[in-house]
């Protein structure tokens, strides 16, 4: 059973749960289930334009919406899973080479990335400060599990290295 949400984006601040979640406030958020051990959290991304990954004018004409799953940072302890519905849209500049795009979901999704920013810092600050076995143990408890391989390929692609 979820706890809906009442208006657009709107986070009920006296819910302590959902303290943590001010990175969702680029999105419209559905409905926030916590009754279950993963913590679920369903939301859209907002009716706003968006703006082309290739020539970087804005079009709000819709092509389609699909679902992403950014893997996201624990709350209290417990993984937290994300249904995202985004967009692909037409780009309207008839110069432009794309003519589809997806957009982004500011401060939860970042594109050929799946990971949330959030949780994106967190594996970058592991790997860089215990690289590949001490960062993989450090993040599993957090509910960040990722193999000492993965937190090495982070490491070597941060940009805090
Ligand atoms: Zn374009």
């Amino acid at each position: 059973m979820g706890h809906e949400l009442p208006g657009a984006g709107h986070l009920p601040l006296c819910v302590a749960e959902l303290a943590s979640l001010s990175h969702l406030t680029g999105v419209t958020v559905i409905s926030v289930d916590t009754t279950a051990p993963v913590v679920s959290v369903r939301a859209r991304s907002h009716e706003v334009p968006a703006r082309c990954t290739g020539c970087g004018i804005t079009s709000d004409w819709v092509h389609s919406r699909y679902v992403r799953h950014p893997a996201d940072r624990a709350i209290g302890g417990r993984p937290v899973r994300i249904e995202l519905s985004v967009r692909r849209l037409y780009c309207e500049n008839p110069a432009c080479l794309k003519v589809t795009f997806a957009e982004q979901a500011s401060g939860l999704t970042v594109r050929y990335q799946r990971r949330t920013p959030l949780l994106q810092k967190l594996v970058d600050t592991a790997g860089v400060l215990l690289a590949g076995r001490g960062g993989a143990g450090l993040l599993e408890p957090l509910n960040a599990p990722l193999s000492r391989t993965s937190v090495l390929f982070q490491l070597l692609t941060s940009s805090l290295a």
